[in-house]
């Protein structure tokens, strides 16, 4: 029999759901949410005793969900689809509460890369709105590279635990088209302006293609105004062609085109995941795109972020941490990747381990003789020294470190 309580399950008006019930039957749920709304205020996560406080809220669409209380993230037992990580851990904290706002309705993204444009007046630059306000230095908007890492954090992408199974695009996607119906960016339903590439199957080729049909056909010229929107999927192949690059996709047939400069840039910002190395140990490449819709209705991308990832889609900002996080996961670790978002020089771990108290870091050394990135690597090992916290370091010259949590035998067999 299923447990009642634990990770996944969450009370609402006094009744005991599973959480993945609730997302999938969230109308069929409506009168228990709004009854847990007047009655209650709040439902309570049950992942452990006592429960915790869950933000009951309602889309503009109608559609309710629940989401982790502001500020509790780290209380959550990491299994728990609501945990974050505390303070100081992620990328995230750098931005106004302009750039990412969590309100009843849900969470509200404003994008510095403008969606719609007025053909009727000049374009701003992007980066005339990427001013810091009041908020000593916060950011007031969100790059693209800031969007994908939220998407990715919002969803539990980042995590891997040995009782969550192997992600698979399949579950990368159902997670983040959960997370776009809750989220509006620039104004506008994110389930509308963003494209999650759907996993390929034969019964669905032909509902998938119709989808991005009509995706494309909200692109382009519109009235007075020109729309562009997004895309997220797997790059699968950058091929040439006479004008620059077409970027395969992985689960879709429709490529999307960019100019050569545009990829030429991308690959000096993204080195690691557009790099020759990157496909390397399983990897893979993950991509958000800024598209437009050509006048022969062609897919262009005019802009995008990158993002390498382990073959089960856990970010890596190296291949050398692609081994790492393989390695953790092989020893079954729970373990979580700070994501920086659009701080270049956000000093975050490199994997926090979620299944020691307090959490321990994992530190991977591949670079040498840079004295900034030196001196950061030492400063951040006093940090955790002085915090306690257990440190595991690898410098990838030497072979990789003892990874088994202390006390777990090597090699139990699998649940
Ligand atoms: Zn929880």
């Amino acid at each position: 029999m299923a447990p009642t309580t634990g990770p996944g399950h969450v009370q609402l008006a006094g009744r005991t759901v599973q959480l993945a019930w609730l997302r999938e039957h969230s109308n069929q749920a409506a009168p228990l949410f709004a009854r847990a709304r007047a009655e209650v205020g709040n439902a309570w996560c049950l992942c452990r005793r006592p429960a915790l406080r869950l933000v009951i809220r309602c889309t503009r669409a109608g559609r309710y969900h629940v989401a982790g209380w502001p500020g509790d993230g780290d209380q959550h037992d990491p299994s728990c689809p609501f945990h974050k990580l505390g303070p100081g851990l992620s990328g995230r904290d750098r931005y106004s509460t302009q750039a990412i706002r969590e309100t009843d309705d849900g969470a509200s993204i404003r994008l510095a890369t403008p969606l719609t444009s007025s053909l009727t007046q000049p374009e701003t630059h992007d980066a005339a709105q990427e001013e810091t306000g009041e908020e000593a230095g916060a950011r007031r908007s969100v790059g693209l590279l800031g969007l994908l890492h939220w998407l990715w954090e919002q969803a539990h992408l980042n995590v891997s635990h040995p009782q969550a199974g192997r992600l698979t695009w399949r579950k990368c996607h159902a997670r983040l088209h959960q997370q776009l119906r809750e989220t509006t960016v620039n104004g506008q339903d994110m389930d509308e302006v963003l494209y999650v590439v759907p996993p390929f199957t034969a019964a669905a080729a032909d509902a998938n293609a119709a989808a991005l049909d009509t995706f494309r056909a909200r692109l382009g010229r519109h009235g007075m105004s020109e729309r562009r929107a997004l895309i997220l999927g797997q790059i699968k192949e950058v091929a040439p062609t006479p004008y620059g690059v077409a970027y395969r996709l992985a689960h879709q047939r429709t490529p999307l085109y960019a100019r050569a400069a545009l990829h030429t840039r991308a690959t000096g910002s993204y080195r690691h995941a557009l790099g020759k190395t990157a496909t390397e140990h399983g990897a893979a490449t993950v991509a958000l795109f800024v598209v437009e819709r050509s006048p022969k209705g062609h897919l262009i991308a005019v802009d995008l972020a990158v993002m390498l990832t382990t073959g089960t889609y856990i970010p890596a900002d190296s291949s050398y941490e692609v081994v790492m996080a393989d390695a953790l996961a092989a020893c079954r670790r729970a373990f979580i990747k700070p994501l920086r978002y659009d701080t270049a020089d956000a000093v975050l771990p490199d994997f926090v381990l979620t299944d020691v108290t307090p959490a321990a870091y994992v530190e991977v050394y591949g670079i040498h003789g840079r004295e900034t990135y030196d001196r950061r690597k030492a400063e951040k090992r006093e940090h955790y020294q002085r915090e306690g916290s257990r440190l595991i370091e690898w410098d990838v010259a030497q072979p990789l470190p003892a990874l088994a949590r202390p006390g777990q035998r090597g090699s139990r067999p699998h649940a």
